[in-house]
């Protein structure tokens, strides 16, 4: 590197001290957070720590009370909130399909609505996602006649066929039985290898250590922790992080 070069940071994604409170509930005190361009951070915490509520300030479901979301170096607290939710996608525990409308339908709704993308251009974008989380067969299927798996992927490839920037899961497979688990956490590895940026709250500590680039442990609102995977699960430093990692490893 030259001397004098500014030198560009891949950072995607930063949560910058932010602060969020349910009236004297302060459940954000500050939470720092970087995402490098095309990186996966997992964020590991107890329950209540928080974890839901920084994903969903990041992609403005709510709005924090202090601090700031950049993406690309520039705030996104301003940007219209439909505009945003086309950069950052969002995967729930819940899948929120539409049960009325087929698989196809589910995902084309959003490409028509936020896109304003032609039917035919919309299907056939909503095809190739289908593909590639491996449900080309299920277009014209509804959602109750797919297992929970099986609609938590329609419900990536939903949040993928926006081409979204980043993509953000909140325990995306806490509410699957054990079997299904592993195809969803298999889509998620494979976004991930394909250079996807992620922030992944999860409970599942095997992909969290196999997957991440960082991971960063969140406890009572704040960022305790975060570093390599090897350094927060093998030498841990905060014992709050030592104690939780005795309670689920
Ligand atoms: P986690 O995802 O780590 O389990 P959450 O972000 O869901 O934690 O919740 C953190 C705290 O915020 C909890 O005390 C929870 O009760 C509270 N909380 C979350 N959402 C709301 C809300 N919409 N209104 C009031 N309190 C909330
Ligand atoms: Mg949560």
């Amino acid at each position: 590197m030259t001397a004098g070069t500014a030198t560009t940071t891949s950072v995607s994604l930063a949560v910058r001290d932010v602060h969020l409170a349910f009236g004297a509930n302060r459940v954000l005190r500050g939470v720092d957070l970087d995402v490098a361009r095309g990186a996966t951070a997992c964020v590991i915490g107890p329950s209540g720590s928080g974890k839901s509520t920084l994903l969903r300030t990041v992609n403005r479901l709510i709005e924090p009370d202090a601090g700031d979301v950049l993406l690309d170096g520039r705030s996104v607290l301003r940007d219209d909130p439909d505009a945003l939710r086309q950069r950052i996608g969002m995967v729930f525990q819940q899948f929120n399909l539409f049960p009325h409308m087929t698989v196809l339908r589910n995902i084309t709704l959003a490409l028509r609505r936020l896109k304003k993308l032609p039917e035919d251009e919309a299907v056939a974008l909503a095809r190739t996602q289908l593909a590639l989380v491996g449900l080309a067969g299920k277009a014209d299927s509804r959602p109750a006649h797919l297992s929970g798996g099986q609609q938590q992927r329609v419900a990536i490839a939903r949040a993928l066929a926006l081409q979204p920037e980043v993509m953000l899961f909140d325990e995306a497979t806490s509410a699957l039985d054990p079997e299904l688990v592993k195809g969803v956490l298999g889509v998620m590895a494979e976004l991930s290898a394909g250079g996807m940026t992620m922030v992944v709250v999860t409970h599942e500590m095997g992909f969290a250590r196999s997957v991440a680039d960082t991971v960063a442990f969140m406890d009572h609102g704040v960022v305790l922790e975060a570093g390599a995977p090897e350094a927060v699960f093998e030498t841990p430093q905060h014992p709050r992080l030592r104690r939780f990692l005795s309670q689920v490893l």
